[in-house]
């Protein structure tokens, strides 16, 4: 049976020459890096090379890349070690309603540590408002965490204008890139960035390690204690063959974004006109054109996202709805909802994320099956009103 895969967001392949890349480090560059003989100074070697790339790809300095075990990792140390360390300064916070949940969850973590932390609307394309940014800003606010881009919604926020505003005050930025790898180019000194998430598994690169940049002088405390690797401020045996992985996935994405974003972003509009045009009642979740190149989100009214998921999943399209990361609640998504979408639009989601694997082909199949399933489960739906039933 024919597959198509559009579920990117949730988990992608690794590159076969990022494999290529980790396999050393398996077999023969096994030495702890933090050991004198010589082949941990060769193992040390690989090492800085990989930090140089994965700094290379987002214009930071080798020195400000720390290695973590995943962005969640990332997003927690920047944010609880921000919080930590500036507490004698602040205990305010400012985050949006659109955050991942390692950024919404430690927020509400640090709120009952007597944090108070201010969570941005967004307007219904999933953009945050400056002047209610500029306006939340107070003497006592140490931190300021916005997404690079939401994986659900696909919408990219102004990181450099929402950078001006914050620092107008003594404020640091944090930013969560990992829905944005590989798709688009950050570039932490143009944009203004303190503190940067980065994720290996969302550039097939492997799952298992992941990146904070910490622009020079920022102060925050480490998350993890221990035997003071990475500059003492992220503990434990480094992961090696993963970090040699997010290397070279960072290489070949800063080599290929150009390229693969604007191939990617021509097949989106292609897939996302085709709905648009071909079925009634469907609409974009999130914004016309500030939008990653690989997203996909549409509703439909008065059809389940499940059942449109398993009739895809039957013809052999694997693709997402609501939340990737969340998509085991029943809940509707909290962005969703932050856009403002009624719990039954919420639920006619779906989420469809492109990949380097996808052509025009797989977007024709999709298009081709997707007017039936709809219209059949319409045909069967309760929610459809009935003068619109032999029309949908
Ligand atoms: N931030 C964002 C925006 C995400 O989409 C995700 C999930 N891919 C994460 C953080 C967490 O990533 P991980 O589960 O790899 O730690």
């Amino acid at each position: 049976m024919r597959k198509v895969y559009l579920d990117h967001t949730a988990g992608m392949p690794v590159d076969p020459q990022v494999i290529e890349a980790m396999k050393p480090y398996f077999t023969q560059l096994y030495s702890n890096p933090s050991s004198l003989h010589s082949s941990a100074q060769e193992v040390r070697k690989g090492f800085q090379n990989a930090r140089k790339k994965v700094a290379m790809l987002v214009g930071a300095k080798s020195e400000e890349i720390f290695f973590t075990s995943c962005a969640t990792e990332s997003n927690n140390w920047a944010i609880r070690g921000v919080a930590s360390r500036n507490r004698g300064r602040g205990k305010h916070i400012i985050t949006t309603a659109i955050e991942h949940m390692s950024v919404m969850n430690v927020c509400k973590y640090l709120m009952k540590q007597g944090y108070r932390v201010s969570f941005l609307p967004v307007d219904n394309t999933g953009l945050i408002d400056l002047e209610v940014l500029q306006k939340e800003l107070a003497d006592n606010t140490i931190l300021v965490s916005v997404m690079y881009a939401n994986g659900e919604i696909g919408t990219i926020e102004p990181i450099k204008e929402i950078s001006e505003v914050v620092h107008s005050k003594d404020t640091y930025l944090h930013v969560d890139m990992t829905a944005a790898m590989g798709q688009v180019s950050a570039d932490v000194m143009k944009e203004g960035i303190d503190l940067l998430t980065l994720s290996s598994n969302d550039m097939y690169g492997p799952k298992g390690v992941g990146a904070l940049y910490i622009k020079k002088g920022t102060r925050l405390d480490p998350l993890i204690f221990g035997g003071g690797q990475e500059r003492g401020l992220r503990s434990g045996t480094e992961n090696l063959p993963g970090i040699a992985g997010m290397g070279k996935a960072a290489e070949i994405a800063k080599a290929e974004v150009g390229r693969e974003g604007s191939r990617l972003s021509k097949l989106r509009d292609k897939f996302i006109n085709g709905i648009l045009e071909t079925i009634p009642h469907s609409f974009l979740n999130g914004h016309p054109t500030r939008r990653l190149p690989n997203n996909v989100a549409v509703r439909f009214s008065f059809v389940e996202g499940e059942s449109m998921l398993l009739n895809l999943d039957i013809a052999g399209v694997a693709a997402s709805s609501g939340s990737a990361c969340t998509a085991k609640t029943l809940e509707p998504s909290h962005v969703l909802r932050a856009i403002g979408l009624k719990h039954e639009e919420a639920h006619g989601s779906l989420l469809f994320t492109l990949g380097k694997q996808n052509d025009e082909e797989n977007v024709n199949y999709v298009l081709g099956l997707l007017p039936d399933i709809v219209k059949r489960l319409r045909a069967m739906s309760p929610l459809t009103p009935r003068e619109l039933r032999e029309n949908v």
